[in-house]
C-alpha cells in the first residue's frame, strides 16, 4: 500500500536524528539523520551515512528510556546505565538493606510473563532474607 502510494517504502529503519535544522522563524525545516548499527550492545553511528530530509513535524517515540527515577531516588538505590535498579546478577536484593526490586524496574522494559516470574523469585528472596530460609 505505502509503496503504491509513494513509489517506495517511506519507513526508515536503523536510523537516528542527528541534527534539527530550523528556519529564521525557529520552525523546524529539516533534519539530518544518520544510520546506526549495534556494536557491543551499543548503537553506534555509521560514518558517512548522514542524510538531510525535509521535516516540519517530528514525533519522538523513544520507547523505554529507563524507569521513572523518583522511587529509586527516594530509597537512594543505584541505577544501571539503562536506568533500571541495580542488583547482583540473577538476584533481586539491591545494595540497600531490605530493599528488593523486580519486573521492569529490575530488568528494564520487558513482558508481563517476566514481571510475574521475577515477582515470584523476588518474593522467595525476600522470604529467605526475613526468615533465613524459604520453602
Ligand atoms: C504500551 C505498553 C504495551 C505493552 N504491551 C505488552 C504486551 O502486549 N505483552 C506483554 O507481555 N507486556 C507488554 N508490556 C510490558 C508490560 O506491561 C510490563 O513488562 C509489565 O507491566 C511490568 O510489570 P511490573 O510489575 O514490573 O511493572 P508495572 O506493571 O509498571 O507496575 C508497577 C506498579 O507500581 C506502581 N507504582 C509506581 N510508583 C509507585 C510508588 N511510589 N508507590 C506505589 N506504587 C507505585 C505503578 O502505579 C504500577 O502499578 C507493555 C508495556 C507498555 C508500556
Amino acid at each position: 500500500m505505502r509503496i503504491a502510494l509513494w513509489g517506495s517504502d517511506p519507513r526508515i529503519y536503523e536510523t537516528t536524528v542527528k541534527e534539527y535544522i530550523t528556519g529564521k522563524n525557529g520552525k523546524l525545516r529539516s533534519i539530518v539523520t544518520v544510520k546506526v548499527k549495534m556494536e557491543d550492545r551499543k548503537l553506534v553511528e555509521v560514518p558517512g551515512s548522514e542524510q538531510t530530509l525535509k521535516c516540519d513535524l517530528l514525533l519522538i517515540a523513544a520507547g523505554f528510556v529507563g524507569c521513572e527515577p523518583y522511587t529509586a531516588e527516594a530509597f537512594g538505590a543505584e541505577l544501571t546505565g539503562r536506568g533500571a535498579v541495580m542488583t547482583e546478577p540473577g538476584h533481586y536484593k539491591t545494595g540497600l538493606p531490605g530493599v528488593f526490586t523486580a519486573g521492569d524496574m529490575h530488568r528494564g522494559q520487558s513482558l508481563v510473563v517476566w514481571a510475574i516470574t521475577e515477582g515470584r523469585e523476588c518474593a522467595r528472596e525476600v522470604d529467605e532474607y526475613l526468615m533465613g530460609y524459604t520453602v
